[in-house]
């Protein structure tokens, strides 16, 4: 495959330049103007070509969860964003990823329906501490991509740990040298707020007094202090907070945050309702500012969309407590940012390739494999053309969910192409063009 006349973006650059790309067996093999061959075409005229989105934060609850989402859909949602990889998170699918023979069974499950490529984290939750563990911890760490943990969690199935047992977590982790990647919202906190909320109202204002600023700072303040004492390697998922998020950036940690909450605030939720309703909730004015100035100076070190959509009647339950938590978000993570930060002003090219892309690659070792165009790495590219604009429509998105508080919204740049180790995945006007099962499974190292 050749790609010709695009505005080409590598590494480190801040300006895009004209080249040309040639791919073949899935690699880049050659950089340069004027290429030519016997290959397949793809002309990209008038477009910018990026490194393929990464999308560290998704949950695709397959197998198990089907009714919300699944592999195929999910996938398929994320290539028409221009998503080339997934990490998938281990704590909404039956069974839980808590195990390798757990793994075994989900991949099984999905591998003949992802049309991009995609990895696992594991888990540890209260139950996968009991028998069996930490050999179930050992075997998985060389597999997966981190191991998530919940300070607080509503899954049945997969419970919260205690900062006793997140101490244990993270002398282990940092023996392993894996990554732990946390939920920070403190347990004490949410639990008795939620408690004495939930008796008083029942809009959205309610729910956000049970997980407000204060939830998060708290937890992540004793997170960073147990993970600096056990010198393990923390990350921080879905930060909400400019105080969170600059706390973690002074300390050796790292954090993640998603469009939602770099878009909308609390008198956002009021007016939306349960389509905004996340864990964590979006917070006060003045958050989502910090939080985009903190994404481009480097404080935040990258964006997750934390997809997690789930049926019509999961977000109208009549009440805003039982009301699903989570959006469908992995198809808009990268349009939103290149449309909002990008070309806003807000992220200088350099920095939207690093923080949809390069820094997710790097801090999950798939880098420059993934996240760089250069010769030798993965044929990963995303095409955007910068002057088309388009209208955020939740019945178009290929996932399962449909809900999106973006709903009408319109984003300037439009992705054209996705391509997956050099094979189109996903076409605008002609959809996903690739079968399922293409994509591959990566595993750690
Ligand atoms: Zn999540």
């Amino acid at each position: 495959m050749i790609i010709r006349n695009g505005q080409v973006v590598l590494p480190g650059r801040e300006e895009p330049e004209a080249l040309d790309i040639r791919i073949r067996d899935g690699k880049i093999v050659e950089l340069g103007p004027g290429l030519s061959g016997d290959e397949e075409v793809v002309e990209a005229r008038g477009m910018l070509v990026l490194p393929g989105g990464i999308d560290p934060h998704v949950h695709f609850d397959d197998p198990g969860f089907t009714d919300r989402e699944d592999f195929a859909a999910g996938s398929r949602f994320a290539a028409s964003g221009g998503i080339t990889t997934v990490i998938d998170m281990p704590c909404t699918s039956i069974p839980p990823v808590t195990t390798v023979a757990n793994l075994e069974e989900k991949l099984k499950a999905v591998e003949k329906k992802a049309v991009i490529d995609y990895g696992f984290y594991g888990g540890v939750c209260c139950q996968s501490m009991g028998e069996g563990y930490p050999d179930n911890f050992l075997r998985l760490a060389e597999i997966v991509f981190g191991f998530k943990v919940y300070y607080i969690s509503v899954m049945e199935l997969f419970s919260a740990i205690n900062t006793f047992q997140f101490r244990l977590i993270l002398q282990r982790a940092a023996e392993l040298g894996v990554t732990v990647l946390l939920h920070a919202e403190d347990f004490s906190y949410v639990s008795a707020a939620t408690e004495y909320y939930l008796a008083r109202g029942d809009t959205p204002v309610y729910y956000y007094n049970s997980r407000p600023e204060m939830a998060e700072i708290l937890a992540v303040r004793s997170a960073l202090e147990l993970a600096e004492e056990a010198g393990a390697d923390l990350h921080l998922v879905h930060l909400s907070t400019g105080k969170a998020a600059r706390l973690t950036a002074a300390a050796s940690a790292t954090c993640e945050t998603c469009p939602h909450l770099l878009e909308f605030n609390l008198d956002d939720f009021i007016r939306l309702g349960s389509p905004l309703k996340t864990p964590p909730p979006v917070k006060r004015a003045g958050n989502r500012e910090e939080l985009w100035d903190l994404l481009a100076s480097g404080g935040i070190d990258f964006v997750a969309s934390d997809h997690a959509p789930c049926p019509a009647e999961g977000k109208n339950t009549g009440s805003v407590w039982t009301d699903y938590a989570g959006m469908p978000g992995t198809g808009t993570l990268l349009p939103y940012v290149f449309s909002e930060g990008y070309l806003q002003g807000r992220l200088s090219l350099k920095r939207l390739v690093e923080v949809t892309s390069e820094n997710a690659a790097r801090r999950y070792g798939l880098y420059p494999d993934k996240g760089a165009i250069e010769t030798g790495t993965d044929g990963d590219l995303v095409l955007i053309d910068p002057g088309q604009s388009w209208k955020v429509t939740g019945a178009d998105f290929l996932s399962r969910g449909h809900i999106t508080p973006f709903e009408g919204r319109e984003f300037k740049g439009r992705v054209m192409e996705t391509i997956v180790r050099g094979r189109t995945v996903y076409r605008a006007g002609a959809g996903i063009l690739a079968e399922g099962g293409y994509g591959r499974f990566l595993t750690r190292g």
